[in-house]
């Protein structure tokens, strides 16, 4: 018998989105016509933010936003050590130097209580960071109240990276309505919860910040005559006032994504029933999951178990096992110090307990809106029959 091996996440594409996309092809323009503003304009609206600069992924809008907030060489920038890479490469990418911020165990967000003692002994020793990036990991918005207080307080920028978490709620406000923060970073990577194939956005408040990201996204490029340095030469004139990149969104990833807003709210609905189901089934059974707190509405981008294992090769060979029997379980994160390229930097995992004890409990199991009844119980069941043959299996002993 051959059945398909269950996703841990996985796009959800209707007529109407490829409608979407086959009118742009049809249409004057490929990429730079009315797609991108109109995405732009319907962001900002869903996330009640004043701006939106649409990129050709989050990584570059996180590239983006640091230089906004003038990140350079000899600058510190802190994030979460439990997320993607692109959450602190974008800081090595303006030569600034990354340090980590321990988590919180049961929420796997930036721990507010390492944060304070952290920036504590920054102040004493003057390495205080200019840029702090808390990562909303899978769906959940950090306790950004507290965040944003300390930021106050401790003189520095805050850029939410939100990859995970468009549809989510902070204290009944959509997650990137930037009431905590300077930037708010979302991805439209086919495995997060909406969709542009490859791509990003950065909203803010900031008419300023706005302005600095859409000039970066472009080459540093204007055509704005107030912007220009001297009067234009000419129709055919523009200046490059700074180095910027081509970051730029395409019409045809815009439309996909304009498309895909449309279903946002059912997606994250449909993805908070399944989680509803997982977490009463896993909880009977003794298997704890990662909390959401009261003032959050999460976006489930994924849902992650916190399991006991005896040991790495232990959790590894249950990761195997649940993909050779169709869940194909994952683990987000292994810290990013733990990377060969930032154990050269220099980090010590001694230094954060938390994120190192996360490291050794988590999994990743599917969760997705296309998810079936039968694949939701063949998931929660092969996890749980899983999990329970291999603690019978640790306690008992050689000779039985
Ligand atoms: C996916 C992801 C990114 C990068 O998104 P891309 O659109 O693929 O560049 C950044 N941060 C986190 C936490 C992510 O999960």
């Amino acid at each position: 018998m051959t059945s398909k091996v269950i996703p841990y996440g996985k796009q959800s594409i209707s007529q109407a989105d490829i409608d979407a996309v086959i009118d742009v092809l049809k249409s004057d323009w490929l990429t730079q016509g009315p797609q991108v503003p109109a995405f732009e304009q319907a962001i900002a609206d869903y996330c009640c933010v004043e701006f939106a600069c649409a990129t050709n992924s989050a990584t570059s809008a996180l590239h983006i936003a640091c230089l906004a907030l003038d990140v350079g060489e000899g600058d510190t920038v802190w994030t979460s050590p439990i997320s993607f890479v692109a959450s602190s490469n974008c800081a090595l990418y303006c030569k600034a130097n990354v340090d980590f911020v321990d988590i919180d165990l049961e929420t796997g967000n930036m721990s507010v209580s390492a944060l304070t003692a952290k920036l504590k002994l920054a102040k004493q020793k003057n390495t205080l960071p200019k840029v702090v990036i808390p990562v909303h990991l899978a769906g959940q918005s950090c306790d950004m109240a507290a965040i944003s207080a300390l930021a106050r307080e401790y003189d520095f920028k805050v850029i939410e990276d939100a990859s995970h978490a468009i549809g989510a709620k902070y204290k009944g406000k959509p997650v990137g309505s930037c009431d905590y923060s300077d930037i708010t970073v979302f991805s439209f990577h086919p495995v997060k919860i909406i969709t542009s194939a490859e791509g990003g956005i950065a909203v803010t408040n900031s008419a300023e910040l706005n302005k600095k990201m859409n000039r970066l996204r472009s080459h540093g490029i204007t055509n704005i005559p107030e912007e220009m340095t001297e009067p234009s030469h000419g129709p055919w004139y523009y200046q490059q006032l700074e180095l910027g990149f081509n970051y730029r969104m395409t019409d045809m990833q815009a439309a996909l994504g304009l498309s895909q807003l449309k279903q946002l709210d059912n997606f994250v609905k449909t993805r908070n029933l399944i989680a509803k189901q997982f977490d009463s089934f896993f909880s009977k059974h003794n298997m704890q999951s990662l909390i959401i707190t009261e003032e959050c509405y999460s976006s489930y981008h994924l849902y992650i178990l916190r399991l006991e294992f005896s040991n790495q090769e232990q959790q590894a060979k249950f990761v195997e096992q649940l993909r050779s029997h169709g869940v194909y379980a994952h683990l987000h994160y292994m810290p990013i110090f733990l990377q060969p390229y930032y154990q050269q930097l220099g980090f010590d995992e001694l230094a954060f307990t938390n994120a190192m004890k996360y490291y050794h409990q988590a999994v990743t199991i599917p969760l997705h809106p296309t998810l079936t009844e039968q694949e939701i119980s063949k998931v929660q069941n092969t996890v749980k029959n899983l999990y329970q043959q291999l603690n019978s299996a640790s306690k008992s002993t050689p000779s039985q």
